[in-house]
């Protein structure tokens, strides 16, 4: 890591998806050129306060959309904005939505997750001697979350949705007709390509983790939805991108993190590797995590 001042005191990651490459209403803004064990991040982060709370932010594929959903850098992402001393992350993306009564402009607070990836990311901090099986049945932070839905319908005029269940694919490509129909069979509202591993890094890293989804288009299971212009999905994503912002605004108003929370020590019953084994063993990349349990 490169030195960060202890005073910057960030409470908050915010990882912005497609659309959402910087945040103007960021102030006192500087950019951190950064590399962790894991690599370098999708881009340096910036720096700032919104609302008086200071602030990290990165764009998940780079501030000119270079990386691929696969090859995303999730694991250096969420160690960068954990050294820098954030202890939330909200996960903003765009996605398709499974659903008639979720349209497009639509903004989605998610509550679960279905992994549709197909294994090549690195979803996981403990790949060394340190076996840990974090809680996931809830993967979205359950204190955040309402507050989130609350700042979302109380500052922007589009439909919110105070839940949902976001299917994650590998991509890069769109589903097909098939597999979009069999995905709205399972009962899933929102499709995407990049809340996981997101989510279950952060769940390791003992961040609170809430996503904000946008709805752009359908996806491609409801007929005729080819015929929507290119212009008219950018007009869509312009002001989804607002209606996020809008939303992080009003969620940063009086924003703390509870450390009471149970994301915050999601590790102190996971664990599962006996403490003397660990003191031994404890690799270089889980040491960071585990070495405030091990006395
Ligand atoms: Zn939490």
């Amino acid at each position: 890591m490169s030195s960060t001042p202890k005073s910057e005191e960030i409470q908050i990651g915010i990882i912005g998806g497609s659309g959402l490459y910087d945040f103007e209403a960021l102030t006192d803004v500087r950019r951190v050129h950064t590399s962790t064990p894991y690599g370098d991040p999708s881009d340096s982060l910036v720096i700032g306060s919104l609302e008086g709370v200071r602030v990290a932010f990165i764009p998940r594929h780079g501030r000119n959309h270079q990386i691929t959903p696969t090859n995303i850098p999730s694991r250096a992402n969420i160690y960068a904005l954990k050294s820098l001393g954030a202890r939330a992350v909200v996960g903003v993306s765009a996605v398709g939505s499974l659903r008639e009564d979720f349209a497009p402009g639509d903004l989605v607070i998610p509550d679960q997750i279905v992994d549709r990836s197909r294994g090549h990311r690195a979803d996981t901090f403990f790949e060394g001697n340190t076996v840990v099986h974090v809680p996931f049945g809830e993967p979205f932070c359950g204190t955040i979350r309402p507050s989130l839905i609350e700042a979302a319908r109380s500052r922007i005029s589009a439909n919110v949705h105070k839940t949902g269940t976001y299917c994650c694919i590998e991509g890069p490509q769109f589903s097909t007709r098939a597999e979009s129909e069999l995905y709205r069979a399972w009962g899933m509202d929102v499709i995407g390509m990049t809340a996981l591993p997101e989510a279950k890094l952060a769940r390791e890293a003992e961040l609170c983790y809430t996503g904000i989804a946008l709805v752009t288009d359908y996806d491609c299971w409801r007929a005729g939805h080819e015929d929507v212009s290119a212009d008219e999905v950018a007009e869509v994503m312009k002001s989804n991108t607002a209606a996020a912002k809008e939303t992080l605004l009003g969620l940063l108003k009086d924003f703390d993190v509870d450390t009471r929370c149970s994301c915050q020590y999601s590790l102190s019953t996971s664990i599962i590797t006996p403490i003397d084994t660990l003191r031994s063993s404890v690799s270089r990349h889980d040491d960071w995590l585990v070495r405030k349990y091990v006395p």
